[in-house]
C-alpha cells in the first residue's frame, strides 16, 4: 500500500479536485439508480469535514471528447444534492471553473460538466491535465472503476497535485490488496462466467497466486472438453482447448489446485424450468449433440463448498451456471450461500466483483454477507489479472 488516504492529507481551506464515478443509469429524465452517487457520499463529507472545498470531476456516458448536451452531468445535479444534501454549484465549462463565479463560490461542492466533452481528458493530454490540476491543490481519486484508464482526471492530474484516494477507493484498495496482494492463505478463487477467451490472463495469474481454483459456467465445459469430453450443444470455445490445457498444466506446476465440475445439469433446451438431468461429467462423457450443460450438478456443488471450507480467503467473479434461468441457478447459489455463511462465521474473508458476479450474488442473497463486494466492472477483472491500474499507480500504489 504505497497510496494516501484522506486521513493523510491537510484539507483546511485546500480546493480539493474529486475524481468520483456518477455514471449513474437514467430513465426519463431521471437517475434510476443513485448506488454510484450514495457511494460517493462519504468522501465529499469527510473532505467538508476536513475544512476542504470539493470540486467534483466525473464522466458520462461516451461523448467521445464533443459537448453533447445528452451526456451532461447537470441531469444528475438533483440527486446528487439529495444524497449530499448540501448545495451544488454546476460548472459548465473549465473557462467557467477557472474564472469561478461568485454564486458558486459559496457552494459547499462545486460539480464540474462532463469531463469527457475535452478530447484531452481520454488522450491524458499533459496540458490537459495541467489544466485541470491547476482547479485544485488536492486531488482525491474516488473512481476506482476508472482507476484502469490511464486518463487525465484518473492519472495525469496526480502528477502536479498532492494525491490520496477516496473512502470508496480506499474500500476498494484496503480490500482487493487483502485478498490477493497479501491474503491470507490458504486463498482461493471462483471463476465462472461464459468464455474463457474473456479471461485467459485473469485465469494464468490466479493460477500462479492461489491455492485453489473453482471454474464454473460455461468456461468450464471449454476445460472439459479440451480434456476430451463432448458436450453436446454446450457453450464451449474449441480455439482455446490449448489454453485450457495450459493453465492446467501452469496450475499444477504452480500447485494451485483447480477444481472443474465432476456432475452437471444439462438439458435440450436454453430456457426457464427446462426439463434437466443430473450427468456425471468427466475426459470421456458424451452426450447427445443437442444436450447442453447449463450449470454445475449436485456433487460438484457439494465438492465446491467443501473445498470452501479449507479456504481462509475466497475471491470470486462469474457464475457457476447459465443463472438467469431458474433451475440453472442452483449451483451459484448454493456456493455463495455457502460463502456467506463461512464469512458470517469470520471464517472467510470474502470478495466478489466483476460483470454479473454481482447480481448473481444478490440472486442468491448472498452479496450483504461478503466481505466485500466491488461495483467496478472491468477495473476489478484488470486487477484480478495482476495488472497495474494506472489510476491506482499515479496515487503511489
Ligand atoms: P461472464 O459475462 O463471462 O461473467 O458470463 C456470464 C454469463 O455466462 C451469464 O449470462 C450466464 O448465463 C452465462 N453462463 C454461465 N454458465 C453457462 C453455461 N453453462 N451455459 C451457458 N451460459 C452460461
Amino acid at each position: 500500500m504505497g497510496w494516501k488516504s484522506l486521513d493523510d492529507m491537510e484539507l483546511r481551506d485546500k480546493r480539493v479536485l474529486v475524481r468520483v464515478d456518477i455514471n449513474v443509469p437514467m430513465e426519463n429524465d431521471r437517475v434510476s439508480d443513485t448506488t454510484r452517487i450514495e457511494r460517493i457520499v462519504p468522501t465529499v463529507r469527510d473532505i467538508l469535514a476536513k475544512g476542504g472545498k470539493p470540486m467534483l470531476m466525473a464522466h458520462f456516458g461516451r461523448p467521445k471528447g464533443k459537448v453533447n448536451l445528452d451526456m451532461s452531468l447537470r441531469q444528475v445535479l438533483p440527486a446528487l444534492r439529495d444524497a449530499l444534501a448540501c448545495s451544488v454549484a454546476f460548472i459548465e465549462t473549465l473557462d467557467g471553473a477557472e474564472k469561478m463565479p461568485v454564486e458558486a463560490q459559496g457552494a459547499d461542492v462545486i460539480l464540474l460538466e462532463n469531463i469527457r466533452f475535452y478530447p484531452g481528458e481520454e488522450k491524458n493530454d499533459p496540458a490537459f491535465a495541467a489544466r485541470i490540476a491547476a482547479l485544485g491543490d488536492v486531488y482525491c481519486n474516488d473512481a476506482f472503476s476508472a482507476a484502469h484508464r490511464a486518463h487525465a482526471s484518473t492519472e495525469g492530474v496526480a502528477h502536479h497535485l498532492p494525491s490520496c484516494a477516496g473512502r470508496l477507493m480506499q474500500a476498494e484498495l484496503s480490500a482487493l490488496e487483502a485478498a490477493l496482494s497479501t491474503p491470507e492463505r490458504p486463498v482461493g478463487a471462483v471463476v465462472g462466467g461464459a468464455k474463457v477467451s474473456s479471461k485467459i490472463a485473469l485465469l494464468e495469474n490466479l493460477v500462479n497466486r492461489l491455492d485453489l481454483l473453482v471454474i464454473g459456467g460455461g468456461m468450464a465445459n471449454t476445460f472439459l472438453a479440451a480434456q476430451g469430453a463432448r458436450l453436446g450443444a454446450s457453450l464451449s470455445e474449441p480455439d482455446f482447448f490449448e489454453v485450457a490445457r495450459d493453465i492446467m498444466t501452469q496450475a499444477e506446476v504452480a500447485g494451485c489446485r483447480v477444481l472443474l465440475p465432476v456432475d452437471g445439469l444439462v438439458a435440450r433446451e436454453f430456457k426457464e424450468g427446462a426439463d434437466y438431468a443430473v450427468v456425471q461429467l468427466g475426459a470421456d462423457t458424451v452426450l447427445d449433440p443437442d444436450q447442453m450443460v447449463l450449470d454445475a450438478g449436485p456433487d460438484s456443488i457439494a465438492l465446491v463448498q467443501s473445498a470452501f471450507d479449507g479456504l481462509k480467503t475466497l475471491i470470486w467473479n462469474g457464475p457457476m451456471g447459465a443463472f438467469e434461468i431458474a433451475p440453472f441457478d442452483t449451483a451459484t447459489v448454493a456456493a455463495a450461500r455457502h460463502a456467506a455463511a463461512r464469512t458470517r462465521e469470520a471464517a472467510l474473508i470474502s470478495v466478489a466483483g466483476g460483470g454479473d458476479t454481482v447480481s448473481a450474488l444478490n440472486q442468491a442473497g448472498a452479496a450483504e454477507d461478503f466481505t466485500y463486494i466491488s461495483t467496478a466492472g472491468g477495473a476489478f477483472l484488470e486487477w484480478m489479472e495482476g495488472k497495474t491500474l494506472p489510476g491506482v499507480a499515479a496515487l503511489g500504489g
